[in-house]
């Protein structure tokens, strides 16, 4: 594990829109049915906790354009940012129940 934040635990829960951040990582999968599922992370610039998200594509246009190697992913033109919310599932203090996380949220861009 390479120097990753430590996770804030004094961080007071807030419904806070945070700057657009860029996903540490993305992963691009086809399935067999002709669409794509993107996977990104995201660190919680606030907290710290490193958020996973999945979304599902479907390509409309179907196979043609799209390369058939799996090692060479299309990022999908119609799915370029992501909705991130904090779910690191840590009690901050003043957290509703029924919430997750810090309460910040943000946009991610997938480049
Ligand atoms: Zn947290
Ligand atoms: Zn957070």
């Amino acid at each position: 594990m390479a120097d990753a934040l430590q996770h804030d635990d004094a961080v007071r829960w807030r419904e806070e829109l945070m700057p657009d951040q860029t996903a540490t990582n993305i992963d691009l999968r086809n399935t067999p049915d002709g669409a794509v599922v993107v996977t990104a992370q995201s660190c919680c610039a606030v907290c710290h906790s490193v958020t996973v998200k999945r979304a599902r594509r479907v390509i409309p246009s179907g196979p043609k354009g799209v390369p058939n190697a799996p090692d060479v992913p299309t990022v999908p033109t119609e799915l370029t940012r992501m909705a991130f919310l904090c779910d690191c599932g840590y009690q901050h203090p003043d957290r509703p129940s029924g919430e997750y996380g810090c309460g910040r949220y943000w946009q991610v861009s997938l480049g």
